[in-house]
């Protein structure tokens, strides 16, 4: 999950500052990259020993899945960890700060930030290739299982789609934005902290914005051609009443199936499909995974963790101001202000997104094209005279089957548990249930679509709150 990239960089960062003022000896530092490559590979192999042992005594895949899901979560996690000890501990960013020493008074960002990041990229490339031996393992016991037999990836190929999938995405903007901060200290020289503020949140900006097509060129993708799937993908759209400027296919070679949906609003919306997912489920299954994303569209709910995001900072800027309020030392005022943040985290944007994608599935089932709208007798609840008397929040069995099988199916590809639950989703085997558990009660769906948005408006409002409290604490401050 491209998540963690994020955490490493928001690391990388916190340090700096504190390490430009104290820069190390160089040398020394290097003992700190070193150990926590041994200790990254011995963990790895450890695991990979304890997987093939597994495969052994495997009595069913489904427990394998589940084994191997958490350890290479774990193992990722661990990662960003031990990155953290080389930063804090290790004194990371004082020897790259003794290397790179001040051009002309003022610090090249590209070159030193990228550095200081560099021993996660580097433990995290010794991850990918020892997971891709477990996956590999992992694969070849499935088959097994399946009675199938899918083609062997090689491991190039394999670590250039990570670094597609999981990097381009993050260093490109972030690598765009620090060589802005180059370019604008370069050509006038020192910065004002106000300038220096305007060179990082201009480029951010821009990169948030074009995202979508970001993507588009960071991954491997090409249009979905004219044919009966795009046709049949375009009325879903049209139906959901959701506009898309295109619709892509993800080229992974088998690496993944999966899809997603990108942009902020209209003019950039791009649905994303794998070149796997088109080719290994039906017509309508893939038409009810593509309503999934129309549904995350048509709910707004990527601006709305915009939103959210907003109110993380404020809520954290309140927890600080009040534990200041209570004359606590600095470092308890900090470290109140990142725990609360973990837990927003972890806790309310998980619960959140959760929900999110419960009604992305809602929308999803209900959205699938019922044969029975058009022929009589194919459908018990949908019947062709009625189509004008249709309930919208109507889904019947075979809508329900069409996106609960391409879930099971999706699962099974990727190799992931029915039962593994995500900090963002609920387990397949869960979110199956409850679709299942909606058919032919229009009344139920209507009303979690009714919370869900009075939910939004309590949260909206809880964030203009806490903004208002922030910007009226900084006006006092200002004013004592
Ligand atoms: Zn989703
Ligand atoms: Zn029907």
């Amino acid at each position: 999950m491209p998540i963690r990239v994020l955490v490493a960089i928001l690391l990388s960062l916190s340090v700096s500052a504190a390490a430009e003022s104290s820069p190390g000896s160089g040398v020394s530092a290097l003992w700190a990259p070193a150990a926590a490559t041994v200790l990254i590979v011995a963990v790895g192999l450890g695991l990979w020993g304890r997987l093939a042992r597994h495969i052994r005594r495997m009595t069913d895949i489904e427990s394998l899945f589940v084994w191997h899901g958490r350890a290479m979560a774990l193992y990722a996690w661990l990662a960003i960890l031990v990155y953290a000890a080389v930063v804090f501990v290790g004194e990371w960013p004082e020897a790259v700060f003794a290397w790179l020493p001040p051009w002309r008074g003022t610090d090249l960002w590209l070159q030193q930030r990228l550095l200081i990041l560099a021993p996660y990229l580097w433990l995290v490339l010794i991850t990918w290739v020892i997971g891709y031996r477990m996956s590999s393992a992992v694969r070849r016991a499935a088959e097994i299982g399946w009675g199938g037999r899918r083609p062997q990836v090689r491991l190039g190929r394999y670590l250039v789609f990570q670094v597609r999938s999981q990097w381009l995405v993050f260093l490109v903007p972030y690598g765009f934005v620090l060589a802005c901060h180059n370019a604008a200290v370069v050509v006038w020289g020192g910065l004002s902290a106000e300038a220096e503020t305007a060179a990082l949140a201009a480029p951010m900006i821009l990169v948030y914005v074009l995202s979508p097509w970001l993507l588009r060129v960071a991954w491997s993708t090409s249009r979905l051609p004219d044919g009966p799937l795009r046709q049949r993908l375009e009325a879903a759209a049209r139906r959901a009443g959701v506009y898309v400027r295109d619709i892509i296919v993800w080229r992974t070679g088998g690496l993944m199936v999966n899809a997603c949906v990108a942009g902020l609003g209209r003019p950039l919306r791009y649905v994303f499909l794998t070149d796997t997912l088109i080719e290994s489920l039906q017509p309508v299954q893939v038409e009810a995974v593509f309503a999934h994303e129309l549904g995350h569209a048509r709910f707004h709910h990527i601006p709305f963790f915009f939103v959210v995001a907003v109110g993380g900072g404020m809520g954290m800027s309140l927890v600080a101001a009040a534990l200041d309020a209570l004359l606590l030392p600095e470092t308890a005022v900090l470290g109140g202000g990142i725990v609360f943040l973990a837990g927003y985290w972890l806790g309310f944007f998980g619960f959140l997104s959760r929900r999110f994608e419960r009604q992305s599935d809602l929308f999803a089932a209900r959205t699938v094209d019922c044969p029975g709208r058009r022929f009589e007798g194919a459908c018990a609840m949908h019947r062709p005279e009625s189509v004008a008397a249709d309930d919208p929040y109507l889904v019947c069995g075979h809508q329900a089957w069409a996106f609960t099988s391409s879930l099971e199916q999706i699962a099974l590809l990727n190799g992931m548990a029915a039962r593994a639950r995500s900090w963002r989703h609920f387990g397949i085997a869960r979110r199956m249930r409850f679709i299942d558990d909606a058919v032919g009660r229009p009344d139920r769906v209507r009303r979690y679509d009714r919370r869900l948005r009075l939910l939004k408006w309590l949260i909206l409002a809880a964030v203009l709150a806490a903004t208002a409290a922030v910007a009226l604490l900084s006006g006092m401050a200002e004013f004592l």
